[in-house]
């Protein structure tokens, strides 16, 4: 059977079925979730056409619907990464630096290689088949300087039928000479992709400063054009990740009241305007990005293994602003979302605070389909809903089959994937329905 035919009509998958309606509070998760332990996902035409209690949806389907059985197993929405670096995939694991030291070692050097394409195409071919084998099926990424680099990856993308949003970075200052483009480049530049890429197939294009240090005002400006011009586009950058990154802000930018304002000071802090890392940001920043209703990603690995800080999820949440989980692969030490869901608890367990199992599982999916503004698509079961799903092998591992056997509750289940779990946990990912990675 062709997986064409198979997407183009009906079929279903039994198992554990498990998705988010809502942020489920750490307290009382009560009615923010649907789990069928004995579940069915029924999927037509690569969209979501029902979940339920297999026993009472099964006798309901036409008798020749290919029923694929994955019982024992759970099946969720697809991983949503909201921040990565597809050209930093050949610097993850590197030893030993803080963010500034970490761009010039090893971020430039890395980068400067995708000025060649045919690079650019094999690390874009290496970084989508490893999102897939990890059970993520969205992510926003940022290319290198180079037009191609984007080109590469959501060909790549395109190639396999996945969600992404990618943009080329815009960097015109403190950075090597070779990796540099200009405030009128880089307007080009992004838009000619956006032209060639944004609504094509399941891509879209994100306006890519890389951070605020390494634009020149007159490169903002163009960004917060561009950002005027296309208002659905996302806007990409990185935010208040570690002090020194602060301090140089605000020696840079000395008109400026703060590192947020330099961005809302250019418009580009809108609804799909996402922001990596937000560790350092005082109360009154907090507030207008609640207000502005960006998004800031928490990138636990990243931030941990370069010693940036610990973000405060609670008081984002508090704050009412919009967040969602992330690898930051290279700086970020794993592609898994699982480990991002692992060490996102030890950030919390730091800050005294206890992050629940299902709150994480909903950050990883429907949280960070909303952060995206994309959960009329993607993030939950929701009829209508694009089918991409993950599917988890609570025996993947002895010691998870040992662990999760013992386990009393759905809650317990899954801090146990958290916490032992890897991409030998991800048994199959599927797009639209398509079986797209099996282990
Ligand atoms: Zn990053």
């Amino acid at each position: 059977m062709s997986s064409k035919s198979a997407t183009s009509r009906r079929q279903a998958f039994r198992g554990s079925t498990l998705h988010f309606l809502d942020d489920p509070a750490d307290a009382d998760p009560a009615g923010s979730f649907e789990f069928h332990d004995d579940g069915l996902l029924v999927v037509e035409d690569g969209h979501i056409s029902k979940v339920g209690n297999a026993p009472e949806l099964l006798p309901t389907l036409a008798r020749d619907t290919p029923v694929t059985d994955r019982s024992g197993q759970l099946i969720v929405p697809g991983f949503v990464d909201a921040h990565a670096h597809f050209v930093q995939t050949d610097i993850i694991g590197s030893h030993g630096q803080r963010l500034l030291e970490w761009l010039e070692r090893h971020t430039f050097p890395a980068e400067r290689a995708f000025a060649d394409p045919e690079h650019a195409r094999e690390v874009a071919e290496f970084f989508v088949t490893e999102l897939l084998r990890n059970g993520t099926t969205t992510a926003l990424v940022m290319g290198s300087v180079h037009r191609a680099s984007v080109d590469a990856v959501f060909a790549a993308a395109a190639a396999r039928g996945m969600r992404l949003i990618a943009g080329k970075v815009m960097m015109d200052r403190n950075c090597p000479d070779d990796l540099r483009d200009t405030a009128a480049s880089s307007y080009s530049d992004s838009k000619a992709l956006i032209e060639r890429w944004h609504g094509h197939a399941r891509l879209q294009y994100a306006i890519t400063p890389r951070f605020a240090p390494t634009s020149t005002p007159e490169q903002l400006a163009g960004a917060g054009r561009l950002a005027r011009e296309h208002p659905d586009v996302y806007v990409h950058t990185h935010i208040a990740e570690n002090e020194e990154e602060v301090a140089w802000v605000r020696q840079l930018f000395p008109d400026r009241r703060g590192y947020l304002d330099v961005y809302d000071h250019y418009n580009l802090l809108r609804r799909r305007a996402v922001l990596a890392h937000g560790i350092w940001l005082d109360d009154r920043e907090m507030e207008r990005l609640a207000q502005s209703e960006a998004t800031l990603v928490h990138c636990p690995t990243c931030n941990l293994a370069m010693g940036s800080g610990l973000f405060d999820l609670p008081r984002a949440t508090a704050a009412g602003v919009r967040v969602a989980l992330g690898t930051d692969v290279g700086g970020g030490t794993s592609f898994g979302m699982l480990r991002v869901l692992d060490e996102a608890y030890k950030v919390a367990q730091l800050r005294r605070h206890n992050l629940s199992p299902l709150r994480a599982f909903y950050l990883a999916t429907l949280g960070g389909a909303r952060a995206l503004d994309l959960d009329g698509r993607i993030g939950s079961f929701r009829p209508g809903n694009e089918a991409d799903f993950v599917i988890l092998d609570p025996a993947a591992t002895p010691l998870l089959a040992r662990r999760t056997s013992a386990a009393k509750s759905l809650a317990e289940r899954l801090f146990l994937f958290a916490t032992l779990g890897d991409d030998r946990a991800i048994a199959a990912t599927y797009l639209m329905g398509k079986l797209s990675h099996q282990r």
